[in-house]
């Protein structure tokens, strides 16, 4: 399909790929609700989800940064510092792999404490008892997995850094060993089946999205009653189109952010509130 990770809203390429309910205009809200208070959004929640059969949560960065985990296009954040290394750069240069390589190796201790937020919890919790069939995540945590969710129930869209892939052959391959051959060849390590680059399995800034992922986010957007957009400033595309499909296939549409969003006039309820205190009602659930 040719997709690639952009910042470009109306990225015209997602038009291609949704359907017939993807339309910007279609039924924008002449006025959005946001919820007065933490207390006033936890109850409207609460009653949206006791009354949903299928919820699909759509996760941004917002869900992880209670665990430790930054969020690299805040500001201040990694990537105002240090300018993200795109596909086509880490494909052509060897000091590029090394150098994307040296930055994740730093980032390890961080990865590997990190720990399900409430956030994380709560949404386990509902997929436990049956409301979530699956997850929409834009995180390449793994945090997801860890609070509970079956690895074939996240949908991953920006890919995962927890472990590494072979970009030629997609052999899948352990961070330790890719550390250690670092280490003992002083490079980035070639994949040992076909030779070509091993990356962390990430989808890099102009790499293609993947396309299943695409695919099953897209049925999931289109076949649920509530959609939970949550810690996501909704403004890297195609990604961020989901809410807004699921909204014009007739899904109630809440957003979770601290901050507002892009789509927040296309929501029936926006909660501007701290996510582990909005979802930590839900844990146990
Ligand atoms: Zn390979």
């Amino acid at each position: 399909m040719g997709f690639a990770v952009g910042v470009l809203p109306g990225d015209p390429d997602i038009s291609h790929s949704v359907g017939a309910c993807y339309d910007r205009t279609a039924n924008a809200s002449d006025s959005f609700m946001i919820a007065s208070d933490l207390r006033n959004g936890v109850e409207q929640l609460g009653d949206m989800i006791a009354a949903a059969s299928t919820i699909v949560p759509f996760t941004g960065a917002g869900i992880s940064t209670e665990c430790g985990i930054p969020d690299f296009r805040s500001p201040g954040g990694l990537w105002t510092r240090n300018r993200p290394i795109s596909f086509d750069e880490f494909v052509a240069s060897p000091g590029a792999r090394a150098e994307a390589w040296r930055r994740r190796f730093a980032m390890e201790p961080t990865f590997a404490q990190a720990r399900p937020s409430r956030g994380h919890r709560a949404l386990a919790s509902l997929y436990r008892a049956g409301k979530i069939p699956a997850i929409i995540t834009q995180n390449i945590d793994n945090l997801h997995q860890a609070s509970g969710f079956a690895a074939e129930h996240v949908v991953e869209l920006h890919g995962n850094t927890t472990y590494a892939r072979c970009i030629g052959c997609g052999r899948d391959y352990d961070l330790a060993w890719v550390k250690q051959s670092f280490e003992t060849i002083g490079a980035a390590p070639d994949c040992t089946l076909c030779d070509d680059p091993i990356k962390t399995a990430t989808i890099s800034f102009g790499q293609a999205m993947p396309e299943d992922a695409m695919r099953r986010a897209t049925e999931l957007a289109q076949h649920c009653d509530l959609f939970l957009a949550i810690g996501s400033s909704l403004v890297v595309w195609p990604a961020a189109g989901f809410p807004l499909m699921a909204k014009n296939c007739g899904a109630k549409l809440v957003i979770i952010n601290n901050e507002p969003t892009e789509q927040d006039d296309m929501a029936d309820l926006v909660i501007r509130q701290d996510i582990g205190e909005t979802l930590g009602p839900f844990v146990g659930n």
